[in-house]
């Protein structure tokens, strides 16, 4: 670990000591406690593990409509890439959607708020069509529902969406200028949640423009939604035969996520610096999906990236989460599965921030895609390492 960095950090927790109230404190003290637990690391850890599961970049990808079994079929010659991020990232065919809901928006708006759709602490998102004028996710909720975006902007990092569906409007609308939240963390970085909003329905112009916008000036959260599977899916079918109109979505989705690694790879900024999550927001048969098919509520769940060891995310994660086999439990269950909604807070473990306001997926114990550092409670390695860097935390 450089000392220059160390250094000036230490200046800015003399500041805030100084010159601020008794919240500062406590969270300079907290920086300063994972700033030791940091160099105790770099001291005692194998070099490999110094910087557990701690990137700068995240990169959520939502594939509309992937079954596991669409990728598991084709195999590797087919899906390179993402047979790429299986062999070297951490996954698990077995993942599961919202309990009650199988479907795109409300599957979709859980996965970046961390929230169920339904009960107390749910969203409350419930139609999968397009928002109408001025509706918003909290006008439906009736209170303000905070995101992945609030979380990482108001860190003073910058955020993106790339959707290829007209109802993620709702996204922007949501978190504007207007309806977004001030910003009461550290520096006033505004209401505006989201840095770059595209819509596009060509998924390869969706991606080229992602990849324009991640070389300018890289986001630390961006969400990509590639819709190909579920279009193809209503249109023709779930089908699971390699010729498959289905199938060859999967493959076009394939080479879109070579682009991706390509990016990541191949940029400076991002390479060993940037994790992918990809996951899906249902799956389907026949001509549609629901919540009570295993062929629908199934999801694939993808973790890859420096520090996320490869191996079976039920493994990694014992004690935490439960593979629950062919069944759907619900949130009420004591051993929760791993659910597509777990991305947003693993998303903000990963680059060390805290969990998104109001969530309750992947919350209280964060599931773990690092080697198995624990430091205890509020959680992990990447998040307190993290912090001794510096990125300001809520
Ligand atoms: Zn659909």
């Amino acid at each position: 670990m450089p000392n220059p960095p160390s250094t000036r950090h230490m200046a800015r927790l003399d500041n805030a000591n100084n010159a601020r109230g008794p919240g500062l404190r406590r969270r300079a003290e907290r920086r300063a406690a994972g700033l030791l637990v940091a160099i105790l690391l770099c001291v005692f850890a194998p070099a490999a593990f110094s910087q557990p599961g701690t990137v700068r970049h995240v990169i959520h990808i939502s594939v509309d409509g992937l079954r596991p079994d669409a990728v598991t079929r084709q195999g590797p010659g087919r899906l390179p890439n993402f047979y790429r991020l299986r062999t070297e990232g951490a996954i698990t065919d077995n993942a599961r959607t919202d309990y009650d809901y199988g479907n795109t928006l409300p599957n979709h708006v859980a996965q970046l708020t961390g929230r169920p759709v339904l009960g107390e602490g749910g969203h409350h998102w419930t139609t999968n069509r397009d928002p109408r004028p001025g509706q918003t996710l909290h006008s439906q909720r009736g209170a303000y529902v905070a995101s992945a975006f609030d979380v990482v902007h108001d860190a003073g990092l910058r955020t993106g969406v790339y959707a290829s569906k007209s109802k993620f409007i709702l996204l922007d609308r949501s978190y504007d200028a207007m309806r977004g939240a001030p910003d009461v963390t550290g520096d006033d970085d505004g209401r505006d949640k989201i840095d770059a909003f595209v819509y596009d329905t060509d998924t390869e112009d969706l991606v080229e423009r992602f990849a324009r916008d991640m070389a300018s000036q890289p986001h630390a959260y961006a969400f990509l939604h590639l819709r190909d599977p579920d279009t193809q899916g209503h249109r023709f079918g779930w089908r699971m035969w390699n010729w498959h109109p289905y199938m060859r979505a999967v493959r076009r989705v394939d080479a879109l996520l070579g682009r991706v690694l390509d990016l990541v790879e191949n940029d400076p900024r991002l390479a060993g610096n940037t994790a992918i999550i990809l996951t899906s927001d249902h799956g389907g048969s026949g001509h549609r999906h629901g919540a009570d098919n295993a062929e629908h509520y199934t999801v694939p769940f993808y973790v890859w990236g420096p520090g996320v060891p490869t191996g079976d995310l039920y493994n990694l994660n014992q004690g935490l989460r439960g593979d629950p086999l062919g069944g759907r439990p619900g949130f009420d269950a004591q051993l929760q599965p791993i659910r597509n909604g777990a991305a947003a807070n693993l998303g903000l473990a990963l680059l060390g921030l805290d969990p998104v306001p109001g969530s309750s997926i992947n919350t209280a114990s964060r599931m773990r895609v690092w080697p198995a550092v624990d430091l205890g409670e509020r959680g992990t390695a990447a998040g307190d390492v993290a912090g001794a860097r510096g990125a300001s935390r809520r």
